[in-house]
């Protein structure tokens, strides 16, 4: 093997520890950068440069941003008073795509598992607990998965924070555009709990 040859697979190998990417998608991404080296691989490479230098975790929420405060904790106008707990950053990314929550976020970093040996101190709920009392928040509300984990995680921080401030939590049922006869039995019985008045 000539040494472009190996430099190539060595791209290869890494790129297919992307998630999403098996080793098929990696050599037809590393194969379209080539041919691209001047309008994307360059760019690609110098803006992986950049990130991997800059990138870091948000000291108060757990975002990842490129400074020590994130650009969600410096606005002040964010400064609502309401704080939405998610497990992980693609998370408050999602949220943030809504464009339809305007207070602060909290990063867990994943939920509880007794399976896992995950306990509140392996996560960001200390943290939690510590900014409801010095942020003035008035009311936490709990954007975490509808699994088991996740519900375990959202009863364990309501139980914690009860007397301290509002808990709400995100309503689960039927999806913008969804079909009834699509949906599993636990999303119907879900809905039909948080029915509201038409
Ligand atoms: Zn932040």
């Amino acid at each position: 093997m000539t040494k472009a040859t190996s430099d190539i697979e060595a791209l290869i190998e890494l790129m297919a520890r992307l998630p999403g990417l098996g080793p098929r998608s990696a050599r037809r991404a590393v194969l379209h950068l080539i041919k691209k080296r001047g309008q994307l691989m360059a760019p690609l490479a110098d803006a992986l440069h950049h990130v991997a230098a800059t990138a870091r975790e948000c000291v108060s929420c757990g975002n990842i941003a490129g400074a020590d405060i994130c650009e969600i904790c410096a606005d002040e106008r964010r400064a609502t008073g309401e704080i939405c707990v998610v497990e992980d950053v693609a998370d408050l990314w999602a949220m943030e795509r809504g464009h339809a929550f305007k207070g602060r976020y909290h990063v867990l970093g994943g939920s509880l598992s007794a399976l896992d040996g995950i306990g509140p101190d392996d996560l960001r709920i200390p943290q939690l607990a510590r900014r409801v009392g010095e942020e003035g928040v008035t009311e936490v509300i709990l954007a975490l998965n509808a699994t088991v984990d996740g519900q375990t995680t959202a009863h364990y921080i309501a139980d914690e924070l009860a007397d301290q401030v509002q808990v709400t939590s995100l309503a689960q049922g039927v999806p913008i555009g969804g079909e009834l006869d699509y949906l599993d039995d636990g999303t119907i019985t879900a809905a039909l709990r948080a029915r509201k008045a038409f």
